[in-house]
């Protein structure tokens, strides 16, 4: 995952994956973008002790994958907002515009959707990825509920004694618990997001940084849980090895 692709504001918008073929990058379309200040916002910029960051400005653009027989149409719209740039040493200072999305649909895949996973874990993570620009706190939580539906996916039960004496429909807590003794290594991994789902659900908000840091666990863990990466590169190793170094997949 290539963060620099996901962060807060842009000079101007990245070079997505499409997420329709995924494999074309997004191009901009027509004049781009298209911005326009408040009324407002203009008369404010009248006054003396105005700041170029007291400016209000939207911007909308269309980018358009670069694959001819695709050529998926994203819609992209938000603020277009003024930042302070200062060099390492502090010595310039300058404002520059900054474009920042509210909102990309579709929304490229922040990391790779596996054509393995379940319908229902697709949704979620899809949704994950729209989410991702207009709330963040709203992003974890699909992330949790995507958790849910990957324990649905590997038929993790959802009633049994857990660590009680009595039969009880299980939480996502103890359904972690019990995949592990499925599938173990990513107990971890899976809580972290379990965490991260839960404070977006109080909080209201979630931390950027620690959002990504939850897409590339579960990248990671989706690679081995749903696509068995390594048990695929070992049999790629094996053949090669059984056949002397020749390809004959
Ligand atoms: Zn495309």
């Amino acid at each position: 995952m290539n963060r620099d692709l996901w962060g807060y504001s842009f000079d101007k918008l990245p070079r997505w994956t499409c997420p329709h073929c995924r494999y074309g990058l997004l191009q901009p379309m027509g004049n781009y973008p298209h911005v326009e200040e408040s009324e407002y916002s203009k008369e404010e910029q009248k006054l003396q002790e105005s700041e170029p960051d007291w400016t209000i400005e939207r911007f909308v653009a269309l980018l358009k994958c670069d694959v001819a027989h695709c050529g998926e149409v994203v819609a992209v719209g938000g603020n277009r907002v003024a930042e302070l740039y200062q060099d390492y040493e502090g010595r310039e200072q300058r404002w520059e515009s900054a474009l920042v999305p509210m909102f990309v649909r579709p929304a490229p895949h922040i990391i790779p959707v596996s054509r393995n996973l379940s319908d229902a874990c697709n949704v979620q993570l899809r949704k994950a990825f729209e989410l991702y620009w207009l709330d963040k706190a709203a992003c974890a939580n699909r992330l949790r509920i995507f958790v849910e539906r990957l324990m649905d996916h590997f038929e993790v039960p959802t009633e049994g004694k857990a660590k009680k004496k009595k039969k009880h429909r299980l939480d996502l807590s103890e359904r972690i618990e019990e995949f592990d003794s499925i599938k173990p290594g990513h107990k971890n991994a899976l809580d972290a997001l379990r965490f991260v789902g839960n404070y977006g659900s109080h909080e209201g908000q979630t931390d950027t940084e620690a959002l990504l840091d939850c897409f590339e666990l579960l990248e990671d863990a989706l690679a081995e849980l749903i696509d068995e990466k390594k048990a695929v590169l070992a049999a790629k190793a094996q053949k090669l090895i059984e056949n002397k170094g020749k390809n004959t997949w």
